[in-house]
């Protein structure tokens, strides 16, 4: 394990996502009133199983079309 930082939950399968750079995508960002906040992750095959805004939906595809590149 040399990746740090928290670990990412899917919001489909509520499985740990063990590479979010590669199989991972950020689908929404909560806010905190006592941090900074936490992003919502899911893997990118489980997107249709994520209930999600429009809104957040869109992110998600803007972001993931930044990491396909
Ligand atoms: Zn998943």
């Amino acid at each position: 394990m040399s990746e740090t930082g928290p670990v990412r939950i899917c919001r489909g399968c509520q499985e740990v996502i063990d590479s979010p750079a590669t199989e991972g995508v950020l689908i929404a960002f909560e806010m905190s009133n006592s941090g900074p906040g936490w992003g919502i992750w899911a893997h990118k095959d489980h997107l249709d199983q994520v209930q999600i805004s429009e809104t957040a939906l869109e992110l998600a595809l803007r972001l993931w079309g930044h990491q396909s590149r």
